[in-house]
């Protein structure tokens, strides 16, 4: 079957490999739709720690059953699926604290390779965070369960609060997705970027504000506490309940604290490379009681929500997919991506 290999950050083959089988519990399946995400693009520009190179990528994906492992009930061979590509082990110490996205094992036991024409789905997740794909969703649209999940993750975060003024920073397919969960809970959200064309898809997406860096860059350039107090008088920015940080990169983090008001939260969501340090204001966490949260992953309960929000076609995510390529196309998918053009794309093997 072919597959799309990484070879070197920037360098993709497509080649042949030996088409897997399934044991017990497995289930392989035929790729129709793989969406690209920012974790594939940061392993294409500079490598990415749980993405091994030379090695198949891709992890976001939608499609049929083609062949059933011994001891599978719940699926049949032709099976339109959709799933997510870990799932917890169940018995480490995280797992018995029900922390199941901080499990052990769920980095090493995941699969990566929807870029390719069949992906073997191992047992544990099978059993877990495979589901049926139901007619009226598209494609495109399954393939969405695995970031939606995280974004599902991290706004759980938020407790049940309903409605509130909130910061996206970064209008990349993460930050866009926070868009449509928080414009579903009632919040007003304003959106920053530098990239103009991804600001005007988060207006049409429902942004009430866009924000160019810019205008952030601004806020920053003065005291963050003595901005606050200014904007608020006249504006509603620099008080916003909660901040998104959905961009990875450690000025972002340093300065997402100074968009956030007293007693606010932000969340912590692009992964910085490894050994990053940042540094934020004692006062803004002692004085401002800011909340400041890390998310990672998800768990099981966090997919089966966003499966559900999917199927009920409760949020809209098709305007995330900038276009559809064939797999022979993907070194040029990712230059697109890395040159800021596009959203995700969709790879049809
Ligand atoms: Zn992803
Ligand atoms: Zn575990």
């Amino acid at each position: 079957m072919r597959a799309a290999i990484l070879l070197t950050p920037g360098v993709i083959e497509v080649r042949d490999i030996p088409r897997p089988r399934p044991r017990r519990g497995e289930l392989l399946v035929h790729v129709h739709t793989a969406l690209t995400c920012g974790t594939d693009l940061k392993a294409f520009r500079r490598g990415h720690p749980v993405i091994p190179m030379p090695g198949p990528f891709g992890h976001e994906f939608s499609g049929f059953v083609t062949e059933v492992g011994k001891g599978v009930r719940r699926f049949r061979e032709g099976d339109a699926i959709m799933a997510v590509h870990s799932a917890p082990c169940r018995s480490c110490q995280y797992c018995k604290r029900k922390l199941y996205n901080h499990c052990d094992h769920i980095m090493e036991t995941k699969i990566l390779g929807a870029f390719a024409e069949e992906i073997l789905l191992p047992a544990h997740i099978v059993s877990q965070n495979v589901f049926p794909k139901p007619s009226h969703l598209s494609f495109s649209e399954a393939a969405m369960l695995e970031p939606l999940a995280c974004v599902v993750h991290g706004l759980e975060m938020l407790g049940t609060k309903r409605d509130g003024y909130a910061l996206i920073i970064g209008a990349g397919p993460i930050g866009l997705l926070h868009l449509l969960l928080l414009k579903k809970r009632g919040f007003s959200v304003a959106v920053m970027d530098t990239n103009r064309a991804r600001l005007a898809i988060a207006k049409n997406l429902g942004a009430d504000r866009t924000i160019t860096a810019e205008d952030g860059q601004l806020l920053r350039t003065l005291s963050p506490r003595k901005e606050i107090l200014r904007r608020t008088k006249t504006d509603r920015i620099g008080m916003f309940d909660c901040v998104f940080e959905c961009t990875g990169s450690r000025d972002v983090w340093e300065e997402s604290v100074t968009y956030v008001r007293k007693g606010g939260t932000v969340i912590l969501f692009g992964g910085c490379p490894s050994g990053t340090s940042v540094t934020y204001d004692a006062g803004r966490l002692h004085y401002d009681e800011i909340t400041l949260r890390g998310v990672f992953h998800f768990r099981p309960e966090d997919v089966k929500k966003a499966y559900d929000l999917l199927c009920g076609s409760k949020v809209g995510v098709l305007p995330l997919v900038s276009g559809c390529f064939p797999l022979s196309r993907i070194q040029h998918v990712f230059e697109l991506l890395s040159k800021g053009k596009g959203i995700k794309y969709a790879i049809i093997p």
